[in-house]
């Protein structure tokens, strides 16, 4: 209970407090992260090879067969208490922004608003010759009539998800993410290893650091306070602080 204290004042007293998650903030939603050992889905396949650029280009059968069947059923998840409680700080004018390593839209449905998904998202996908955009609806319809790999109706050009990547270039809206950092008070990681890069420089850049993980990270010794506990247990503790004005 002290850590959840320590970690409710230095949010009270932080003039701008950015909020950083990873994979394990869903894992209370049922999608597995990658590197909780013994959770089925990223053992069947290597995510790194069927959600690569690689693999979209030179083998796009197996991309849309094995890489993009994991984010059609990621797409049925709900946000859990982890991700309402964000939320709602966000709303009470505790957080300045959130910035998401996940692809999986659950923020997004928990109603946060100032949100930067630097690794993409699971509700559109584009034409890789003209740009037009389609929804991930679309995109898994044609999927589901065999069209693989799935076509734009525009230009017959192929269609990607608006997902970043494994080979990818440097994510869309991380320069907005390094520089929100830098001029925070206050970085919350919440459910990350912080091992990929270049999300994991962010840490190094914050004035003051909370980490709630229930795994280590390479910063827990430098952070102010370290919470090895579910996110969809903290995070409402944490609110619940907040809000009583203790
Ligand atoms: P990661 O898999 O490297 O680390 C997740 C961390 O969360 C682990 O250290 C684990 O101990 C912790 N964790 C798991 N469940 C938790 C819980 N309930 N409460 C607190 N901690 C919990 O994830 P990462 O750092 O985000 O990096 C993996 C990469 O893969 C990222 O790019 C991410 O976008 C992507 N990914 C995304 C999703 C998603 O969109 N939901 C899922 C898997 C992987």
């Amino acid at each position: 209970m002290y850590q959840i204290k320590k970690a409710s004042e230095l949010i009270k007293k932080s003039n701008r407090t950015v909020l950083l998650t990873g994979a394990g903030i869903s894992t209370e939603s049922g999608i597995p992260d990658f590197r909780t050992p013994g959770k089925g889905l990223w053992e069947k396949v290597d995510p790194m090879e069927v959600l690569s650029k690689n693999t979209l280009y030179n083998n796009p059968e197996k991309f849309y067969k094995e890489g993009f069947k994991i984010l059609m059923g990621i797409i049925e998840a709900e946000p859990n208490k982890g991700h309402l409680a964000i939320a709602e700080m966000e709303k009470l004018g505790f957080l300045d922004c959130i910035i998401t390593q996940n692809i999986d839209n659950l923020h997004q449905k928990a109603g946060s608003k100032n949100l930067l998904e630097v690794h993409g998202h699971i509700r559109t996908g584009s034409c890789i010759e003209c740009g037009e955009k389609v929804s991930f609806n679309i995109i898994k319809n044609k999927i589901n009539k065999n069209q693989i790999p799935p076509k734009c109706n525009k230009c017959n050009g192929n269609i990607r998800p608006d997902v970043v990547l494994f080979g990818d270039g440097l994510p869309e809206d991380f320069n907005t993410a390094w520089d929100k950092v830098r001029e925070s008070d206050l970085l919350v990681v919440v459910g990350s290893s912080l091992t990929v890069a270049p999300v994991s420089y962010l840490p190094g850049l914050a004035s003051r650091l909370i980490i709630i993980n229930l795994g280590d990270t390479p910063y827990d010794d430098m952070a102010d306070v370290v919470i090895r506990e579910k996110t969809g247990i903290v995070l409402p503790k944490i609110l619940k602080y907040l809000k009583s004005g203790g």
